[in-house]
């Protein structure tokens, strides 16, 4: 006798993709939109950096709503989901480098998501430099890419439940 108890797609829908910052929300909202604030469009289920030309249009050849889209809503707010402290007497020796570096970086991966951004530099009294980012995965890239360049120490810390990211990087 098979069981009668309902077998509902629920297990799947709350999945995110952690690649390019691809969410799949239950109800997909209008495409495309396009951020006021950056101009990055909304289509295909994800936000992909804006290309020059005319201005995106829906199937229909409706204009894009205009929103603003989780990268430029996690910087204004300052929420951040990836936090990077680089600590280390080579930290201090090479700061312009580094910060070039990094930077560097987080524009290389505007390309593949463009609501992955940093959010901001702290340099803590006596304490690390943290670069705050907006998603999880442009610390942890941030930190792969500072290990590459530097050696150093690196050491990654998942916290799934909030979705943070908290990466380490210490080269003395
Ligand atoms: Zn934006």
């Amino acid at each position: 006798m098979r069981s009668a108890k309902p077998y509902t797609n629920a297990t799947f829908t709350h999945r995110v993709d952690h690649e390019a910052g691809r969410h799949r929300p239950a109800r997909a909202p209008t495409e495309p939109r396009v951020c006021g604030t950056c101009g990055a469009v909304y289509r295909g289920r994800r936000w992909v950096r804006a290309v020059p030309g005319p201005a995106p249009v829906s199937s229909s050849g409706a204009a894009a709503a205009v929103t603003t889209c989780p990268g430029c809503r996690r910087v204004a707010e300052h929420a951040a989901r990836g936090f990077l402290y680089l600590s280390g007497a080579f930290v201090d020796a090479h700061r312009d480098e580094i910060e070039r570096l990094v930077k560097a970086e987080a524009r290389r991966t505007l390309d593949d998501n463009p609501t992955a951004r940093i959010i901001a530099w702290e340099a803590m009294p006596a304490g690390p430099l943290v670069v705050t980012t907006t998603t999880e995965h442009l610390a942890e890239r941030l930190g792969h890419a500072l290990e590459k360049a530097y050696d150093g120490d690196v050491r990654f810390d998942f916290s799934h439940e909030n979705k943070l990211a908290r990466v380490y990087w210490h080269r003395d």
